[in-house]
């Protein structure tokens, strides 16, 4: 719990400005917190994303073994043309 001496007061790291400084008055009070992602949490992005993967792809095989191929087709050019439009949107940003 970082104490700033000018303020005479203990101050919650996420009360904090990010760069460890007193709110108040801007002296330097504590060590920049931590604000990375932990690794567990990518783990878990992965893991949705491969469930949700073989899900979609799943419901793709059972619209065609339905007969509704039409409607397989109209979602995966869906998903092809968002996922385009997302890809240009990041490549645009990050130039
Ligand atoms: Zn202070």
């Amino acid at each position: 719990m970082p104490w700033c001496e000018t303020c005479a007061k203990f101050w919650n790291p996420t009360s904090m400005p990010p760069d460890g400084t007193c709110p108040t008055c801007g002296a330097q009070i504590g060590d920049p917190p931590d604000t990375s992602v932990p690794w567990h949490f990518w783990l878990l992005v992965a893991g949705l994303v491969i469930y949700l993967g073989w899900r979609y792809l799943q419901g793709i095989q059972w619209l065609m073994g339905e007969g509704m191929a039409w409607l397989a087709a109209l979602i995966v050019a869906a998903t092809v043309g968002a996922t385009a439009w997302w890809a240009a949107r990041r490549f645009r940003r990050s130039v």
